[in-house]
């Protein structure tokens, strides 16, 4: 991770003085929520926290709070009944030569290594799904679900037909870019603009190998252009796995209305994220972030390399540093808003719940996951049924997951 990307992570586990009106639930309504979430799926579509596996002293089965490097672990996640989600191997954008190909395909490799030696040091608490059937299987064994994601396809650009083995080693979700455009597609933040005006020819074969082996395609980073380019090229639905509603707050990560209901119309879901920085403007100063930089040279420098303890000293440093540079941290509120405005927009059949845990993403309220009954209890104050909760909560991405593995069946079936 780079010092810029890690300056919009940690600048967003702070702890602020939450505003006077925030939404508040009382005991029995979270209790209510939080039994209802035991009796559904609860998915989150974005977990970043594999960046994690490989930190020195690092365990899942323990407890990270207070820590700006963790908000998800095995007891947090019982806590708040998160069942599990998309465990993504995220890899940083490197500068496209040759060598940072390489570079990054090792990234990829390797953070997939994280995740199934994660897996097999775990057998008893977490398990590997495949299918959009596996989810229910695995809770009901008592486990946790661990999808595979892929967050920018940078390790692909090396060796495309690299796809088929990730695929076999659980790869079930693929975005094609991340903050900065690559081979296959322009990124919705890349500040020399557009270079391929949607998906380049390599982005596109990369999609319908996708589409061929039952993989669903990511929208989420990439570019406005190539969600108009998924939507005219793709026979199965696509989703967002973490972005929100550009009606609410006009960042290019976010999505407009009108490709919302073109997004719905054609099947798809988004799930609404909790980047704070994607949600609100938090007023960050040039500098706050160099007093950010700061901190972390004083720190080491090297975000991948610093000790889960460094966490809690890097949040003590922020929180100083929040005396000194205030921002206005996003609240439940704050994604309350977008989550109402696109549950609006596309109907609770079309949406999800994808908060970038462990990537930037956190509330002042809402600051890890053993607070997400929060969520249920609010769909249920607005009234929302039992059955669209769970949609919301993991059954609508797993339609469509299962379309797409419908698909690619289809097609590996011979024509009689
Ligand atoms: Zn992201």
């Amino acid at each position: 991770m780079t010092l810029r990307s890690l300056s919009l992570l940690v600048s967003l586990a702070l702890c602020t003085p939450l505003a006077a009106h925030a939404v508040e639930f009382t005991p029995q309504e979270l209790a209510r929520a939080s039994a209802l979430q035991k009796t559904l799926l609860t998915l989150d579509s974005h977990l970043d926290t594999p960046a994690n596996f490989h930190r020195a002293g690092f365990d899942i089965q323990q407890r990270h709070d207070h820590n700006a490097l963790s908000q998800v672990d095995y007891p947090r996640m019982v806590e708040g009944a998160l069942d599990g989600g998309f465990w993504a191997i995220y890899t940083d954008q490197g500068d496209r030569s040759e060598a940072a190909h390489v570079h990054d395909r090792d990234a990829g490799l390797l953070r997939l290594m994280d995740i199934r030696e994660m897996l097999a040091a775990h057998p008893d608490t977490f398990q590997l799904a495949l299918t959009a059937a596996d989810a229910a299987r695995i809770k009901a064994a008592g486990k946790r679900v661990v999808y595979i994601s892929m967050e920018n396809a940078s390790p692909l650009v090396d060796d495309p037909s690299l796809l088929s083995f990730y695929h076999l080693a659980g790869l079930r979700l693929l975005s094609t870019v991340h903050f900065a455009n690559n081979e296959f597609a322009d990124s919705a933040t890349d500040k020399k603009g557009a270079e391929w005006k949607g998906l380049s020819p390599a982005g596109k074969a990369l999609v319908d190998e996708a589409v061929r082996l039952g993989i669903v395609i990511d929208q989420s980073h990439a570019s406005d252009a190539v969600f108009d380019d998924l939507l005219e090229r793709m026979p199965v639905p696509f989703v967002l796995s973490h972005s929100s509603a550009k009606a609410i707050y006009n960042h290019p990560r976010n999505l407009d209305d009108a490709r919302l209901k073109q997004l719905a119309k054609a099947g798809g879901v988004i799930q609404v994220n909790a980047y704070g920085g994607y949600l609100i403007d938090t007023g960050k100063t040039e500098a706050r972030a160099q007093a950010e930089d700061a901190l972390m040279k004083q720190l080491g420098g090297d975000y991948d390399g610093m000790t889960i303890a460094q966490g809690v000293a890097l949040k003590q440093g922020l929180d100083a540093l929040d005396q000194r540079y205030p921002l206005r941290k996003a609240t439940l509120d704050d994604f309350l808003a977008h989550f109402e405005h696109i549950l609006k927009v596309v109907g609770p059949e079309h949406a999800g719940i994808g908060l970038d845990w462990d990537g930037g993403g956190g509330l002042a309220d809402l600051p890890d996951v053993s607070q997400l009954p929060k969520i249920t209890a609010w769909l249920l104050r607005k009234g929302y049924s039992e059955k669209q909760i769970a949609g919301i909560w993991g059954g609508n991405l797993l339609r469509v997951m299962a379309q797409a593995q419908a698909h690619a069946d289809k097609l590996a079936t011979p024509k009689k």
